[in-house]
């Protein structure tokens, strides 16, 4: 018992109570000989618009694609200013590079690792067009003074949701606050397919038909295209998986919360856990502690059969990749947060006991 290995996240074990629905939808689909933008797509995004509360939602290839789309649609001036969180996935940045627009970095607030809104303003110029905000780990963005912000400078607001399936903040979910949310169904996401997977969620008409064409070769009538587009659709097989999962996904969210519960209540306090407030919903795609000691951690749990993570290892600043674009910025809370934090194990098959024993030795740590 005590050498069994706790894994941090296996996806074999993950899907498989959905394995049975998921083989009777592959044969629905392989059947119906259907296999780009069909009746599934339909239904999945009928069904993430209803679970959101809000009017639309177009299937695309990614959560990527998803961003680089959003922005796209948007019609930003070329070369004008996105306000972006320096600490995130580097997918974030990207999108606004993709879309030859110019990233500007803005620190997190080290309660929440979410962008600070106290610090989005002195970054605005005449140049900034929009603010793309991502809910980190599951915990939505202090939305009030941000949604306030981008009406007081008219600017455009996509919310990168691919951490935040189902999040809420004051009742209201993650990806309905702007213009765009946009979601990942990377497989390890909350709702997770079984390979790559994005939809944008919106309550704007003209912007969803926009996506509708940009995901299909600008073209929303086969043969006639009316914009440049790329080819980014949600796959019909992905999307008849998705439709299986998200009927599960208030539960895997409940599942993930009763875990991080555990961890609130159990780990010693000298493991800096996520803040709790009753105005969040937070739904712990990851559950991270920090400490100082954070490497010699990680070894010690390893030692121990319990596997971690840590997200992320390096900032988007200090990407290679970033050489020259936005390596000039210094973000020494982001910095601060990437040399400290630690991913605890808390997917949809750990069981309290998983992580009882999880705690139980990080609790011994000398
Ligand atoms: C996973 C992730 C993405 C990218 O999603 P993909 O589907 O892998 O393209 C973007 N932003 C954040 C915050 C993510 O965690």
């Amino acid at each position: 018992m005590k050498n069994k290995i706790i894994e941090y996240e296996n996806l074999h074990n993950v899907n498989k109570s959905f394995s049975k629905e998921f083989q009777f939808k592959f044969k629905d689909v392989l059947e119906s000989g259907w296999f780009i933008l069909g009746s599934q797509v339909d239904e999945f995004e009928k069904e993430f618009a209803s679970y959101n509360n809000i009017k639309y939602c177009c299937g695309v290839a990614s959560g990527l694609d998803a961003l680089i789309l959003a922005l796209k649609a948007l019609q930003l001036n070329p070369g004008s200013e996105v306000i972006v969180p320096s600490n995130t996935y580097i997918a974030t940045i990207l999108s606004i590079i993709r879309n030859g627009l110019t990233p500007i970095l803005v620190e997190p607030d080290i309660k929440t690792y979410n962008i600070d809104p106290a610090r989005i303003e002195e970054k605005i110029t005449l140049k900034t067009s929009a603010i793309i905000v991502v809910h980190l780990y599951g915990k939505v963005c202090d939305m009030d003074p941000i949604t306030n912000i981008c009406k007081h400078y008219s600017l455009k607001l996509v919310e990168d949701c691919a951490q935040a399936h189902g999040a809420k903040y004051k009742g209201k979910f993650a990806g309905t606050f702007g213009d765009f949310g946009a979601f990942s169904f990377y497989p390890t996401k909350n709702l997770g397919a079984l390979g790559d997977g994005g939809a944008l969620i919106t309550n704007n008409e003209f912007l969803d038909r926009k996506i509708r064409m940009l995901r299909n070769y600008g073209s929303n009538k086969k043969y006639y295209n009316e914009i440049v587009g790329y080819n980014s659709r949600l796959d019909e097989i992905q999307a008849a998986f998705l439709n299986v999962k998200l009927k599960y996904l208030n539960e895997i969210n409940a599942h993930k919360r009763e875990l991080a519960k555990l961890y609130q209540q159990e780990l010693k306090n000298e493991f800096i856990k996520p803040e709790l407030d009753d105005n969040y919903y937070d739904v712990y795609h990851i559950f991270n502690i920090r400490h100082t000691k954070r490497n010699i951690i990680k070894e010690y749990l390893l030692e121990n059969n319990i596997k971690t993570e840590i997200h992320y290892p390096v900032p988007p600043n200090k990407q290679l990749a970033m050489k020259g674009v936005i390596d000039h910025y210094s973000c020494p809370v982001s910095d601060e947060i990437h040399d400290t934090t630690l991913s605890l194990p808390i997917s949809f098959s750990h069981t309290t006991d998983d992580i009882m024993r999880v705690i139980d030795v990080i609790n011994k740590f000398r």
